[in-house]
């Protein structure tokens, strides 16, 4: 499991400059991010081999001038309750406000790993202003400059070390992980009840690893698989958790964790913001994913056309990634509750499939021929050679061509559509590498 890092901070300290400074690497290697538009607050970042995710808790903060005291605070709370180290930012050439004061004070009183950061030290005389950052209780500020990147190799040298080991849990490998996300009172619960019943049907919860695991396992239906972060689920709202920063930071964890997400949406509400922003964390962490559009009991006059309007609208919402099952439900009625369970096992076999080179070729090789990439300047572009890697998160297909570099974003998709026309890779997605031959 990667650690989450949460940067709070009062407005204007540097938070999303350190956060873009922090993610931005990574950004440029994820290659399938066009379409997710919702990407300030959460990312990833990579150094000395160590993948890690970043929260800004400030992207959620749309007008900061009123909710500095009640919401900020509560921002500062949750990301304190998700993290596993906090990054306290403080801005060197403002000096310490009393908000930096009132967050110190919160954090002093809990137990997660704080690092002090001093931002805006741009340059090494401004170390001479770092003393007076002791006085919050946090120990020693570590000064960096997020805009111009002074000292912050140092400063994540320093933050891997105080990282929890990427402990995987004592899973069963082979068994898929599923996790129901979605905003509060699309049914998570609900469906959870209805796929597991009693507390009984729990096989077991995974020994040795009681502190930090979240994973249930359970056997039913003749499937066996793993819920991720059911507890998580089941901890009830407390304070306005309608808000877009809670059912986001709340499924971060269960989302990394899991094989296959179940995106549970209110079908007497449709798709809002908020299902857009765990679809984005969904697609950035590359996992398989499922649409339960639920409480269908609740729409009335359900004409047969209904479901297909309905379901147009969520592939357009979600474009450009629109190969996915869409699945009407009622966690009352439990209608179609036994079909979720199994389009998720089978889009974790989708994630798994694996395409015989020979047949890859077969298949492929023709089609490139028909429809070749277009020339670009004068040069002509020719694949020769497809093969699917093994041991990747996700199908991952390696294309070798004469020229990779000529080869654009319209013509990968081709590539991928082809794929996906003759292979069942139905809610997994791809990705097209192309090489040098
Ligand atoms: P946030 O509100 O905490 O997310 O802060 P921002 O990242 O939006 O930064 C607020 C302002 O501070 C912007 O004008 C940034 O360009 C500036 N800023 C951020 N980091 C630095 C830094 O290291 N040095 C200096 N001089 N300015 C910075
Ligand atoms: P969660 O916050 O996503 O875990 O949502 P809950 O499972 O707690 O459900 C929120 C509310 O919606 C509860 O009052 C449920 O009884 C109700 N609910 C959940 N699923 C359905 C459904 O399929 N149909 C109807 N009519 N109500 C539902």
């Amino acid at each position: 499991m990667g650690n989450i890092v949460a940067i709070v901070g009062r407005p204007n300290v540097g938070k999303s400059t350190l956060f873009n400074r922090l993610t931005k690497s990574r950004r440029a290697i994820v290659n399938d991010e066009a379409g997710t538009t919702r990407d300030r607050q959460y990312g990833k970042c990579e150094w000395e081999g160590r993948e890690f995710s970043v929260i800004d808790t400030g992207g959620w903060v749309i007008n900061s001038s009123d909710v500095f005291e009640g919401e900020i605070k509560r921002h500062v709370v949750l990301a304190i309750e998700e993290a596993d180290v906090i990054l306290f930012l403080v801005d060197i050439q403002n000096g310490i406000t009393d908000y930096d004061l009132e967050v110190a004070q919160i954090l002093r009183g809990q137990t997660k790993p704080v690092m002090l950061v001093s931002n805006k030290a741009d340059t090494f005389e401004w170390q001479y202003g770092v003393a007076e950052f002791y006085k919050l209780g946090l120990g020693e500020p570590h000064m960096i400059s997020a805009i111009n990147g002074l000292g912050t190799g140092d400063f994540l040298d320093k933050l891997l070390t105080y990282f929890k080991p990427d402990f995987s849990d004592d899973l069963e490998e082979e068994l898929p992980r599923f996790a129901v996300v979605g905003r509060p009172n699309a049914g998570k619960s609900s469906i959870i009840n209805a796929f597991v019943g009693e507390e009984r049907t729990i096989v077991t919860d995974i020994a040795g690893t009681t502190r930090d695991s979240i994973y249930t396992r359970f056997n039913k239906f003749g499937h066996d698989f793993y819920l991720v972060d059911t507890a998580g689920i089941r901890k009830k709202a407390k304070v306005n958790e309608d808000l877009e920063y809670y059912s986001v930071v709340r499924s971060i964890r269960a989302i990394e964790n899991c094989d296959v997400c179940i995106l549970m949406i209110d079908a007497t509400r449709g798709i809002e913001s908020q299902d857009l922003n765990i679809f984005s964390l969904i697609q950035k962490n590359r996992k398989g994913f499922i649409v339960c559009v639920n409480k269908w009991d609740l729409i009335e006059n359900k004409e047969s056309n209904d479901i297909k309007k309905y379901e147009a609208t969520i592939r357009e919402r979600l474009a450009p990634f629109v190969d996915f099952p869409i699945i009407f439900t009622s966690a009352t009625t439990k209608q179609r509750i036994l079909k979720v369970l199994e389009t998720a096992v089978e889009v974790y076999e989708n994630k798994q499939r694996k395409i015989p080179t020979a047949k890859l070729n077969e298949y492929m090789l023709p089609a490139i021929e028909n429809y070749p990439p277009p020339a670009l300047k004068g040069k002509f572009i020719r694949i020769k050679y497809v093969t699917q890697l093994p041991n990747t998160q996700i199908p991952t297909f390696l294309f070798f061509a004469n020229l990779p570099q000529y080869v654009k974003d319209p013509y990968r998709r081709f590539l991928e559509n082809k794929i996906r026309a003759k292979y069942d890779f139905t809610g997994t997605p791809i990705q097209i590498f192309i090489r040098q031959k």
